[in-house]
């Protein structure tokens, strides 16, 4: 029998795994939970376009901004302003449903309404659960391969015996009638993360992502920057968790039959909790194993693995500054080459600067030490 691939997931990793396979001229199906690709949206929508621009082509109606400017605004108050070369806000449900189409196209049949709910093994071939909703039965899918592309909370990745134990981020956002100046604004601190993503000048996406009391702490923030009665101006809500990279998490079975792609293996940067890119970069290299039979692990890993390590570090510093902390590393960033690194390096490769910056800036140094002791 030829070798077929079960995809779990449309979106960014599952679909592109998919559309890559397919064009590799193997039998892909994908099976989606929801009734629309895309929908419900979890997500910013930004992404620094040198990474997604080598492997997609985005139609110009997805691109829902391109920004020229962003802030990093302390605790404290104190703010850098950072020129940003190639970032640009995107549809996200639109972004999914085009690279779905991309896969159909290549020859990928989807499935809309079927989750996921297990696997056994038959031989050598992986025999999948997966529920028809709308029909309310199981359906049984043999496959040579599955991808779990299932999200940050992966049911294959639990069937699989690869969930192990991870960590989270909650997610919070509003889309709000918010008049602004079209820059990105972020607010690190104690708190976690907030932002401000402009949408255009009328209308931004104004979220936070937090360990622990995310529900407050987004009231707290928007409160604080759209004023009071914000409520009134909320054009719709996305939300859910981010996980947290972690080197210690498997990302494929012994077998390499199984292998989880983008949020189902925590492959966010853990810096900004971005995960766009990485997730067509995972799919690249899920594609590559399988129709080469390359090591999946070595493959993401070789494309990836040190600038989420990375990104895993500064976040576990960050995670233990204190507001005034904050402040003196927004304060590192006021010198004009400092920010100049951040302006010509893509913020998903931090290999590519933070050594540069560490030991340009001693101020750095001391704050890194956090991260050592
Ligand atoms: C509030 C918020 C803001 C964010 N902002 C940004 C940002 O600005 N930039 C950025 O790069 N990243 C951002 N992220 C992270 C980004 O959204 C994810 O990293 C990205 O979506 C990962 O893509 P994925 O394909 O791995 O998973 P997902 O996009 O989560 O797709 C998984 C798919 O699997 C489906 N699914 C789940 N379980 C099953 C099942 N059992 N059976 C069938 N289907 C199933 C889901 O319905 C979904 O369609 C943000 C996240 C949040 C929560």
């Amino acid at each position: 029998m030829a070798d077929s691939v079960t995809v779990v997931g449309a979106g960014p990793a599952g679909s592109f795994s998919a559309y890559l396979l397919a064009k590799r001229g193997l039998d892909v199906q994908v099976f989606e939970e929801h009734a629309t690709i895309g929908e419900p949206v979890a997500c910013t929508g930004v992404i620094t376009g040198d990474i997604l621009s080598r492997r997609l082509q985005l139609p110009k109606e997805l691109i829902v901004n391109r920004i020229a400017k962003a802030r990093i605004i302390a605790p404290g108050m104190e703010l850098i302003e950072i020129k940003l070369k190639n970032d640009i806000i995107i549809d996200r449900a639109g972004f999914d449903r085009h690279i779905a189409a991309m896969a159909r196209e290549a020859g990928a049949r989807f499935f809309v309404n079927h989750r996921f709910e297990g696997f056994e093994h038959n031989n050598q071939r992986i025999v999948a659960a997966v529920k028809d909703k709308e029909k309310n039965e199981i359906k049984k899918i043999e496959t040579t391969y599955l991808i779990g592309a299932d999200g940050p909370i992966s049911t294959v990745a639990k069937a699989a015996g690869l969930f192990g134990s991870r960590e989270f981020y909650t997610g919070i956002q509003a889309t709000i009638r918010f008049a602004n100046d079209n820059a990105i604004d972020f607010y690190p601190s104690e708190d976690g993360i907030a932002w401000v993503v402009p949408e255009n000048e009328r209308i931004a996406r104004v979220g936070i992502a937090a360990r622990r009391e995310a529900s407050s702490y987004f009231r707290r923030f928007i409160t604080a920057v759209a004023g009071e009665g914000y409520e009134k101006r909320i054009i719709g809500w996305q939300a859910g968790p981010i996980p947290l990279y972690s080197p210690r998490l498997k990302s494929a079975t012994k077998d390499g039959k199984i292998l989880l792609a983008g949020d189902a293996a925590a492959m966010v940067k853990a810096t900004t909790l971005g995960g766009i890119n990485q997730s067509l970069m995972a799919a690249e290299a899920a594609a590559e194993s399988i129709t080469k039979d390359y090591g999946y692990e070595m493959l993401w890993k070789k494309r990836m693995g040190r600038d989420l390590w990375l990104s895993l570090l500064m976040r576990k510093a960050m995670e233990r500054f204190s507001n005034k902390d904050y402040d003196k590393l927004v304060g590192v960033f006021r010198k004009k080459k400092n920010r100049q690194l951040l302006e010509e390096y893509d913020r998903d490769e931090p290999t590519r600067f933070a050594l540069k910056l560490l030991l340009g800036e001693p101020r750095l140094l001391m704050l890194a030490r956090k991260v050592l002791f």
